[in-house]
């Protein structure tokens, strides 16, 4: 009898455990509690803008083996799209200043030695003073690996780790900053191309991985909230969602897949992240000027990402938390002038939305990252997956397709089909 293993959550983390599991021969059943499947990462219609949106701007690298594989076996890769090589364009506002970071190929980094490949004002030894950032230990926090002022500081090291940690440099974990140096910087530039879902995120992540595990016998279903686990002889024996229960066979799993706050409560006595960062992302209905760059970087503004979409402009702004109570119009108008500042218009602002994900990211502080609990649990058919789980990474979708195959092989693991 084929067995079953139930997804709790259907967010990236949860489905790419289940893309895993069916493609290994597994009847998976996801159960999302809202009414759309993508988590944090998904798109919807706006009636704002008439148009579809992602809740969120989301970046990958190239380096980012995980989605790109996932990607693959769901056969979206090609919706991953971003220049040939690792380019990235910069202005600094204050300085009236642009210019395009080039990181060569190949783990050699010539590119920190050539004037007109790295960032303006900089010598090649700001390079190498980050050194100690890339083996630092997991109780360090990056204000104490290394010193968090200066113009490579501010025009690179600063936008890069607020981009990736979610929170103020200084009081990140080093730990989770050098992983992403050695997995993208370090790795050389065809590990650090920047790649954007441009139809979106559903389009190009979420969707194609439903599809995947409905055409192998397997259920995504939305309005499925997990209320319960029962537990009986070392494992789960039971599900119940809402008015239904599910029991499980003996040789039936359980992945959980949700939030921090939801697997406390499933799991009383689970340590978890309690503490979050915002993220702001605002978007513009506006069609961008002709070979306006699909991405810059904005140092000394409001903004901190511009991203041109066919139809809009769209920005993100990382440790938003000082956003989150800001009057809407007001914070619309500030982010415009930004927009045009950068892309250099003049121009009304359009028709505009503004999504702030007040928990974005768990808090990559040491403090936090030392609450992230592994895979397994004391259960012997019940694991965990989830960007905020311990995958030696910050909160980022790589992290979660990682926490997902990483659930799923301790489930083939136990198992033999
Ligand atoms: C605005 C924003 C911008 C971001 N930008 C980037 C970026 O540029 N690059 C990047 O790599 N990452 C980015 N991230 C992070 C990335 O989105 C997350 O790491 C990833 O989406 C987390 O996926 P997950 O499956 O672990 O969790 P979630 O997406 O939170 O999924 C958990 C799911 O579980 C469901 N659920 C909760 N309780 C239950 C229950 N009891 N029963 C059933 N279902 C339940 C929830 O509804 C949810 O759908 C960004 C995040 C945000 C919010």
């Amino acid at each position: 009898m084929q067995r079953t293993v139930h997804i709790a959550g259907g967010g990236i983390s949860g489905l790419a455990a289940g893309v895993r599991l069916a493609d290994a021969g597994y009847l998976v059943r996801v159960h999302e509690a809202a009414q759309q499947v993508g988590g944090r990462c998904r798109s919807y219609f706006d009636g704002a803008t008439n148009l579809t949106i992602d809740n969120g701007n989301h970046l990958v690298l190239s380096g980012n083996h995980n989605v790109l594989a996932y990607a693959r076996k769901i056969g979206s890769e090609a919706g991953l799209q971003g220049p040939p090589e690792a380019e990235f364009q910069f202005i600094d506002l204050a300085a009236d200043k642009r210019w395009t970071l080039r990181i060569n190929d190949g783990r050699v980094p010539f590119w920190v030695f050539d004037r007109t490949r790295r960032v303006p004002d900089t010598s090649p030894a700001d390079y190498f003073a980050l050194a100690p950032l890339i083996w630092a230990s997991a109780g360090t926090r990056v204000g104490d690996a290394i010193k968090c002022e200066g113009v490579l500081y501010k025009r690179l090291v600063l936008p890069l780790l607020l981009a990736a940690l979610n929170i103020d440099p200084p009081d990140g974990s080093a730990g989770l900053a050098g992983a992403i140096i050695r997995e993208t910087l370090l790795a050389g530039g065809q590990a650090c191309r920047p790649l954007i879902a441009r139809d979106g995120l559903s389009s190009v992540l979420i969707e194609p991985a439903i599809d995947y595990i409905r055409a192998r016998g397997g259920s995504v279903d939305v309005g499925h909230e997990v209320r319960r686990l029962t537990m009986a002889n070392g494992g789960v024996t039971e599900l119940a969602l809402g008015d239904q229960t599910i029991a499980l066979g003996p040789e039936d799993a359980v992945v959980m897949a949700v939030p921090p706050r939801s697997a406390a409560t499933l799991l009383p006595g689970l340590t978890v992240p309690t503490r979050f960062r915002a993220i702001v992302n605002a978007h513009f209905r506006f069609v961008p000027p002709p070979h306006h760059p699909q991405m810059i970087g904005v140092v000394n503004g409001l903004i901190e990402w511009l991203f041109a979409f066919p139809d809009r402009f769209s920005i993100t702004i990382s440790g938003g938390d000082r956003l989150v109570d800001m009057p809407r119009e007001e914070l619309a108008r500030a982010i415009w002038k930004d927009i045009c500042a950068v892309a250099g218009l003049k121009a009304e602002m359009p028709a505009w939305q503004i999504v702030r994900e007040r928990r974005a990211t768990f808090e990559a502080s040491p403090e936090q990252n030392g609450l992230r609990p592994g895979a397994v649990t004391a259960w012997k058919n019940l694991f965990l997956a989830g960007d905020w789980t311990d995958t030696g990474l910050p909160a980022t979708i790589e992290g979660s397709v990682r926490s997902g195959n990483r659930a799923a092989d301790h489930v083939l693991k136990t198992r033999s089909i």
